[in-house]
């Protein structure tokens, strides 16, 4: 199948699963995962009207985003090294894997020298993995609290990668106990911190993190195919 095709029929099923839990199909944003793939096949993504894009590696982004014609928004949604962040500000309007104060403090930096504001998601280990990023739930308030003050970072809401499963509904859980952990963190009442936004959902699970709130999917493969190579 095309990517236009593949496009269309995720777009179906983000709104059949939208509808089915009672909710605007617009309240869902489409992030296209495109590691790994070419600037071609983002820019037939493009064509196909697909705007947002996510990427995981900044050297591979930063190639990408000078070769894309097509006009795009890209957020950052991998693993991030702070002594990286410079490279990617201006960038991107959203950064989803924001999980220490270190991090946050030097995309503070980066922006502050653009006189600008970055979107960022605070990215929760919920499971508890150790092998995973992401900050704890129990340590969620306390960063959320230290990163709402710096002035160029605006906390939009929260992201999670729950372990993984071939079943679909086993991340179920995990997506309702981010949605869970929002509530928290907005009840807490935070000056300059938002919780509107849950990215939560891959290729495997979109449909039920979107029953359970989501409002950015993040999807690769069944967008682009499958990966080259594996990461
Ligand atoms: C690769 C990746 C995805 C997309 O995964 P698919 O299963 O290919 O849809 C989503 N989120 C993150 C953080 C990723 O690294």
């Amino acid at each position: 199948m095309s990517i236009a095709a593949n496009l269309n029929h995720l777009r179906e099923r983000i709104e059949t699963a939208a509808s089915r839990a009672g909710r605007d199909p617009a309240s869902v944003r489409l992030v296209a995962v495109s590691k790994t793939k070419p600037a071609e096949a983002l820019e037939e993504a493009a064509r196909a009207g697909q705007r947002l894009f996510g990427e995981n590696y900044v050297q591979e982004f930063t190639t990408k985003a000078r070769e894309v014609r097509e006009p795009v928004e890209w957020h950052f949604i991998g693993a991030l090294q702070s002594n990286k962040v410079r490279q990617i500000a201006g960038l991107v309007t959203m950064i989803h894997s924001v999980d220490r104060l270190s991090l946050a403090q030097e995309i503070e930096r980066q922006w502050a020298k653009l006189d600008a504001t970055c979107d960022i998601l605070i990215q929760v280990n919920v499971a508890g993995e150790t092998t995973k990023s992401g900050t704890t739930a129990e340590e969620l308030l306390t960063l959320v609290r230290e990163v709402a003050l710096l002035p160029h970072l605006r906390v939009r809401g929260l992201m999670t990668m729950p372990p993984f499963f071939d079943d679909p509904e086993g991340a179920r859980p995990y997506f309702r106990e981010l949605k869970q952990l929002a509530g928290v963190v907005a009840a807490a009442g935070i000056a300059g911190v938002s919780m509107d936004e849950l990215s939560m959902g891959m290729s495997g699970d979109f449909e039920s993190a979107i029953e359970e709130g989501a409002t950015l999917v993040r999807i690769g493969t069944s967008l682009f195919g499958e990966r080259e190579y594996p990461r």
